[in-house]
């Protein structure tokens, strides 16, 4: 048995408006005056005063508003990786993504592209970036992903939707500042809680968990009943927990592994572009055979926040689309292993996936 030795984020910053320390933050890291630094933010924010006013652009620093109708694209790493390296002279002093998940993966698979040649598909996988990547900030708008810690960047490829993990992934510096959520929707607000919530139940309920991702885990899950099903906490005291709930349950699958929602979710994403937080939604809706205590709880809390999922996303599809879906899923091993045990192909069969895809 080999342990993993895995890379944590190693500044934090928490606090409303902490975001305010930006500039003190950064500029040390500054290189030279030709090396910019690039802000990779949510367009969501354009024209949004209260946060673009305070960030910091000197020198020959470049902001890009960047839309997350779709999440982030292999092809769109590498354009942005060259527009970035034709508009300035040097190689930029760092990346700044100010966002929810897809802008901190963005703004990680940037700063991996800026050291190492070729295509961001070809380090989709385990361990395959060979240069440490240039120096990059995490800035979370919205709370749920855990993507501010972890040690992956989930980009769909031509052939794949699939993470970079490696050590160089996570951020070099995270800026944790609760204040810059206030403006979530409350839909979106619910699905990306949610993939905390699911992160948690799919980790404490694997066979791979352990008592690292266990006491993590348990305080995300802890926090989310808090803020989700008890529902007493200030508005502000709620965007301070989800957003360190979104923490711990990234540390908590970091030495775990998710599981089924998860196959089943990049599976529809894959296929419909269905986002990350509403397609968990979507799938653990129907898992009450696999996680009943999860899923009694969650409809209990779509319930209480009144939210409708969508429905029949799957209505029109053809065989061949679900194959596509199921291959995807299926491809995911780690996930699967996890959820089920190392004997998971005997009980997880194309068929029992179809039927499952099936009823959303
Ligand atoms: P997102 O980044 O796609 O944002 C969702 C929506 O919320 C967008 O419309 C965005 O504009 C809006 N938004 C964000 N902050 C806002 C604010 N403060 N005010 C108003 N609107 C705001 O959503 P997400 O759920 O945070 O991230 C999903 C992405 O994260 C997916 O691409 C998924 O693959 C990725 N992900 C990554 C990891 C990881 O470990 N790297 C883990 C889970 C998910
Ligand atoms: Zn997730």
């Amino acid at each position: 048995m080999s342990y993993k030795n895995f890379p944590m984020v190693p500044r934090v910053i928490f606090g409303r408006g902490s975001f305010n320390q930006l500039e003190e933050i950064i500029s040390p890291k500054r290189r030279n005056s030709d090396a910019p630094f690039i802000f990779l933010v949510d367009d969501v924010f354009k024209g949004n005063a209260w946060l673009t006013s305070r960030i910091p652009l000197a020198y020959d620093d470049k902001l890009h508003f960047i839309s997350t109708e779709e999440e982030p694209k292999t092809s769109q790493v590498d354009e942005l990786v060259n527009t970035i390296i034709l508009d300035h002279k040097e190689r930029p002093s760092g990346i700044i993504g100010i966002g929810g998940g897809s802008i901190l993966d963005l703004a990680k698979a940037v700063s991996i592209m800026l050291t190492n040649d070729g295509s961001s598909a070809d380090y989709q996988g385990w361990d395959l970036v060979k240069n440490p990547a240039i120096y990059h900030v995490g800035i979370p708008t919205i709370s749920g992903t855990g993507a501010e810690v972890s040690r992956t960047t989930i980009l769909t490829g031509p052939k794949l939707k699939l993470g970079i993990n490696s050590d160089y992934t996570p951020f070099d510096q995270v800026i944790l500042d609760p204040e810059l959520t206030k403006g979530v929707p409350k839909e979106q607000w619910f699905y990306t809680g949610m993939d905390c919530y699911i992160h948690c139940i799919e980790s404490l309920n694997g066979s791979y968990i352990n008592a690292f991702s266990q006491s993590y885990g348990e305080k995300a899950y802890t926090l989310c009943e808090e803020i989700f099903v008890d529902d007493k906490l200030s508005k502000q005291e709620s965007q301070d927990k989800l957003m360190m709930a979104s923490w711990h349950g990234g540390m908590s699958i970091a030495y775990s592994q998710v599981g089924v929602a998860h196959a089943m979710s990049y599976g529809l994403s894959y296929l419909l572009g269905i986002k990350h937080g509403v397609g968990n939604c979507i799938v653990f809706d129907h898992l009450e055979d696999y996680y009943p205590e999860g899923v009694r709880l969650f409809k209990q809390m779509k319930q209480k926040h009144d939210i409708n999922l969508p429905q029949g996303v799957c209505a029109d599809l053809s065989d061949k689309n679900f194959d596509t879906m199921i291959d995807v899923a299926l491809s995911l091993e780690p996930l699967w292993e996890n959820a089920i045990g190392k004997n998971w192909k005997t009980k997880i069969t194309r068929d029992k996936l179809k039927s499952l895809y099936k009823l959303m």
